[in-house]
This record gives structure tokens, sequence and C-alpha cells, in this order.
């Protein structure tokens, strides 16, 4: 993209209404525009890296099993009137009247959908185990909607739906979305750790939270610091396989939101390996057994005949929370510093002195050569605010083209994360790049 052409609207001044620097750099770097409370668009920039965070999540649920799918954003009242819900949700739900005056609500969450969804299809313990998945906005009536898009109403959620024939089942689709949790989080560049958790609204027995520190966080945690040296990407994993080990691992170590902390184990832990932080929630794991398949008359016939009532679990990212997420966990003085996996685009191109003949001609020889993975600054404006305007939308690269280095035929390249620089031939800069 040519930034000459781009709808990339950059703020020099920092917004009063931002908080936090997730908030502030969004704004700043032209990601996000706020059209009410909580509710955001999503501009050029802030879009493509909600479609990296996407794509990953999507590729990681495959990875382990889960089926995608797409349910609609509007619910009608009465499946959540079958699960007893409607009333309680409370005043987070918004709730919505069509013409002939039908109750419909815009979805919080889609455990009763996808229920009865299921419910129209499977039939027998063949039809099991089979876990589904959809990454579809959900609206949340939030009291104080802050932090830009890090509490929306109005937000991104990944939500998958695990049923299997008996509790044994569903630890074991459990497990299965505790490991690829761990690896998408991963994949973003992020130390995510599950945490023990409240039920909350959904009901269950078993949850954890997965957690990311940072000073901003809205909750306490502590943790054992063995947790936050674990490589998750170190091993492949068979999700076919036994996964107890990788769980086991992670379970068997302290770690605790504040809802959940219990002094006397925490006491338990060596005080040198005792962590204590602020947290960010960006993904949540539930087994709740039947509390959905039960009163919504989920059933299938056993092997032997009889009829089961599957058993449940729900597993929920919070996409475009990461997004913020991310930047709060990578961020420096002048801006963003995207992890390679999540950037909007590989490489800034600074063409320093456009109408300087060798300064355009290295310059579209490299914009070429990366194709649409570049974001080429062909403005007319100065140095000074080519350099600011790349360090805070945080490419991984800057390659920046001056007119005494590109008259030798040179590329200086900047590495975003370190600061490093190295002067390279043009077509090497670009096999470096690419
Ligand atoms: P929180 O404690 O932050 O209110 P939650 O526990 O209510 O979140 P869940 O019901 O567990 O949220 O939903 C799954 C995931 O959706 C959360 O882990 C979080 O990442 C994301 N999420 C929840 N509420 C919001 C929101 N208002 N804006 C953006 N993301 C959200
Ligand atoms: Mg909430
Ligand atoms: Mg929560
Ligand atoms: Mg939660």
């Amino acid at each position: 993209m040519r930034l000459s052409r781009a709808f990339l609207p950059t703020l020099k001044e920092t917004p009063a209404e931002a908080q936090i620097a997730s908030h502030r750099l969004m704004l700043r770097a032209g990601m996000i525009r706020q059209e009410a409370a909580g509710l955001y668009a999503w501009l050029p920039l802030g879009w493509r890296v909600l479609q990296k965070v996407t794509q990953i999540v999507r590729e990681e649920q495959d990875a382990a099993g889960a089926q995608e799918i797409l349910m609609p954003t509007i619910q009608p009242a009465e499946l959540w009137r079958e699960s007893g819900r409607y009333d309680d949700y409370g005043k987070e739900m918004l709730r919505i009247r069509d013409r002939h005056e039908r109750e419909m609500l815009y979805g919080p969450t889609n455990e009763e959908m996808v229920t009865d969804l299921f419910r129209a299809y499977a039939k027998s313990y063949r039809d099991l185990p089979r876990n589904l998945y959809h990454i579809q906005w959900k609206f949340r009536d939030e009291v104080r909607p802050r932090f830009g898009v890090m509490r929306g109403r109005e937000f991104l959620m990944k939500d998958a739906y695990s049923f299997d024939l008996d509790k044994e089942g569903a630890v074991r689709s459990y497990r299965q979305m505790f490991v690829a949790y761990l690896r998408t989080f991963a994949r973003m560049g992020l130390k995510a750790i599950p945490m023990v958790a409240d039920t909350g609204p959904i009901g269950g027995n078993l949850s954890h939270e997965f957690i990311i520190l940072a000073e901003t966080g809205e909750s306490q945690v502590f943790l054992h610091r063995d947790l936050l040296d674990y490589d998750v990407m170190g091993q492949a994993v068979d999700y076919q396989g036994d996964l107890s080990p990788i769980v086991d691992f992670w379970t068997s170590r302290y770690a605790a939101t504040d809802e959940k902390h219990d002094e006397a184990a925490w006491a338990a832990v060596p005080a040198e390996a005792q962590v204590t932080a602020r947290g960010i929630e960006i993904g949540h794991i539930f087994y709740f057994g039947t509390k959905y398949s039960a009163p919504m008359g989920l059933q299938v016939t056993g092997p032997d005949g009889a009829l089961v009532t599957p058993e449940m679990g729900s597993y929920g990212i919070g996409v475009s929370r990461l997004v913020g997420a991310i930047i709060e966990a990578s961020h420096d003085e002048a801006g963003i510093v995207w992890p390679d996996a999540v950037a909007p685009y590989a490489a800034s191109i600074l063409n320093l002195k456009p109408g300087d003949a060798a300064c355009d001609a290295v310059s579209e020889r490299v914009y070429e050569a990366l194709g649409r993975d570049a974001l080429l600054d062909d403005r007319a404006d100065r140095p000074g605010a080519k350099f600011a305007d790349a360090d805070l939308m945080g490419l991984p690269w800057q390659a920046i083209i001056g007119p005494r280095g590109a008259a030798a035929g040179k590329v200086e390249l900047k590495r975003r994360a370190t600061g490093e620089r190295l002067e390279l031939p043009v077509e090497e800069a670009i096999a470096r790049l690419r």
C-alpha cells in the first residue's frame, strides 16, 4: 500500500480519552475509530491485524480438531428461556423486539444456540465427539466500556463448544482446547498463563482463564515463576494422543486470579518462585457437563441403545481484545512493536526524498519485490515525520531509502524491536525482508 493513497489517519496528538497505551496507540496509528461508547470501526491497518489474529486462532482450532461454523449474532429469546438464562443474564444482554413483537437478543455468547443446532442433528453416540466453533461479533452492554477494544460492548470472540458422550471424553476435549490455547497465544508472541477461574454465568465446575501479565490488567494474579519459562512451541503436539503431561505441568504449579486466590496454597510456593502481577484475560475455557444439554433436551442413543445426555464445554477467545493485549505486551515510547506473526505488513519502506530519481527507483524496486506486504511511504513529508509514523505503526522492519544510499545502490534496514540497523545492497535487503 502506498501511504500517499492509503486511508491511514495517524494522529500526532495523544487522544485525551485513552487511559492505556494500547488504546492510545491504536487511535494514534489510525487502527480504530470509536463510533459510540464501546463500539469501534476497524480502519484498514487495524482490520489487517484483526484478520491476522483471527487466522492464527482459526488455524489452531482446526489443528485441534474443531470445525468452523457461523451462527447469527441475533438470537431468539426462547432458546435462553429453555436454559433458564434469559432472566439470569441481566443488563449485559441487549434485548430487542422485531416487527412481530418477538423477543430477540444480540448474543453475548452461544451455548444455547449451538445446543439447539446440535440437537437437531445428533442422534447417536457415533455423532460424538464433536467440537464446533465460530468467530463472530458479540454484544455485552458493559457497565464501563473502556480501554478501547479491550473492553468494548461489541467485540469479536472465537467461541467453541464441545459435545462428548461422557465426562472422560469431555475432559479430553477440554485438554485439547487447553493446549490449542497455549499454542495460539504463543504464536502471537504472548506468554499466556492458564489460571484456575470462576465459572461465572456460564456455569460448571472446571475452568481456566488464560491471562497475560500487564500492568494495566484488570485482575490481580498470583503464579509460580516456572510457568513464565515454559517453551510452548518447543514440542509437537498430537491432539489424539495423551495431552495430560502438558496440562499437568501447568495445573501442578500455582496460578490463580484474585477471585480464586488461596492463601494457604500460595504460602506453600517458595518465596523466590512467587510472582504477583496484574493480568489481562484473553481466553477462558469451561467444562460444564450437562448444564445446557439436560434442560434443552439434547440426547443421543448410546452404544447400548439407552439415551445419553452429552457432556459439554465451551471455549472463548477475545479476538478483538487480543489486538489491544498484544500492543500492551509489545510497545515502547515511540509506538507499537508488532510481533512478526500479527504485523499488519512486514515492512515500512521510507522514501526519504520523493522526486529524487535514485530514491524513487530504489523505493519502487523494494516495494514491487515485497508486493502487498509493505507500506511505501511516498508522501511529500519531511524524513522526521516519516520516521515517527513508521515507529508509531510498528512494522517489524523499516527499509530506509535516502539520496546518498540510493545513489550507491544501498538500503538501510532497521529492525523495529531492537533498533538494530544494517546497510545492504538493494537485492540483499529485499532478500532479508522476504
Ligand atoms: P471479563 O472478565 O474481561 O469481563 P468475561 O469473563 O466476562 O471477560 P468470557 O465470558 O469468559 O468473558 O468471554 C470469553 C472471552 O471474551 C474473554 O476471555 C475475553 O477475552 C473476551 N471478552 C469478554 N468481554 C469482552 C469485552 N467486553 N470486550 C472485549 N473482549 C471481551
Ligand atoms: Mg465480563
Ligand atoms: Mg472474566
Ligand atoms: Mg471469562
